[in-house]
C-alpha cells in the first residue's frame, strides 16, 4: 500500500498521521513543563496532555501524583484517563496523548484500553532510565518491557494459579447478560 503524500519509509508500521507536527511539538513541550512543575512541587517527573485530534482542543492536563498521594498507579496517563472518565468521557478514541517519556507497561496497558489515536512522547525509556530511578526491586525502567516478554513462570513477580470450581463462570455470566459485544 503506497501513500503518495508520504516519503518512502522502511518502517511499514508508520501510517499517515504519524509524522510529528508543530502542534505535536507544542503539546509534548507542555507535558514536559508539567513534569518540571511537578518536580518543583515535590512530585515525580512526568506529565500528560490529552488532545482531541479533530479539533486540537486540550481535554486534560495531568501530572504524576504518586509522590503526593502514595498511589502507585497515579501515573500522569492514568490520572488523565480518570479525570476524563469523571467528566463522562469513557474512551480516548480520536485523541492524541502527549507524555514526558514513552509510557510504562501499566500506562501503555491503560492506553490500550482507552484506545487513543496515538501517543506522542518526549524521552525514550532508555533516556529516562539513564537519569531516573523508580526505586522498585522487581524491575528496571530500561528492561521493564522485557519482563512482560518472559514466560509467566520466569517473571520477577510470582503468580500462582488456584482454580475455583467453575473458574470461567463469571465471564460466561457476563456474556450471557450482555452478549459478546
Ligand atoms: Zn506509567
Amino acid at each position: 500500500m503506497t501513500d503518495p503524500h508520504r516519503p518512502a519509509s522502511s518502517d511499514d508500521r508508520a501510517v499517515p498521521g504519524d509524522a510529528p507536527t508543530g502542534e505535536d511539538a507544542l503539546h509534548v513541550r507542555r507535558a514536559w513543563e508539567l513534569a518540571l512543575e511537578n518536580v518543583e512541587d515535590g512530585g515525580r517527573p512526568f506529565g500528560c496532555v490529552v488532545v482531541e485530534a479533530s479539533t486540537g482542543e486540550v481535554l486534560a492536563e495531568a501530572r504524576n501524583q504518586v509522590a503526593q498521594t502514595g498511589d502507585k498507579t497515579a501515573h500522569a496517563e492514568v490520572v488523565a484517563i480518570r479525570e476524563l472518565a469523571a467528566e463522562g468521557r469513557d474512551t480516548l478514541e480520536g485523541c492524541d496523548v502527549y507524555v514526558t517519556a514513552y509510557p510504562c507497561p501499566m500506562c501503555l496497558g491503560a492506553l490500550y484500553y482507552a484506545a487513543p489515536r496515538r501517543i506522542v512522547f518526549g524521552a525514550t525509556r532508555e533516556q529516562e532510565d539513564e537519569h531516573y530511578e523508580d526505586g522498585n526491586d522487581l524491575f528496571r525502567l530500561r528492561t521493564f518491557y522485557d519482563e512482560f516478554a518472559k514466560a509467566p513462570a520466569d517473571r520477577a513477580l510470582r503468580a500462582v494459579q488456584v482454580q475455583p470450581q467453575d473458574p470461567t463462570r463469571p465471564f460466561r455470566a457476563f456474556t450471557a447478560r450482555h452478549g459478546d459485544a
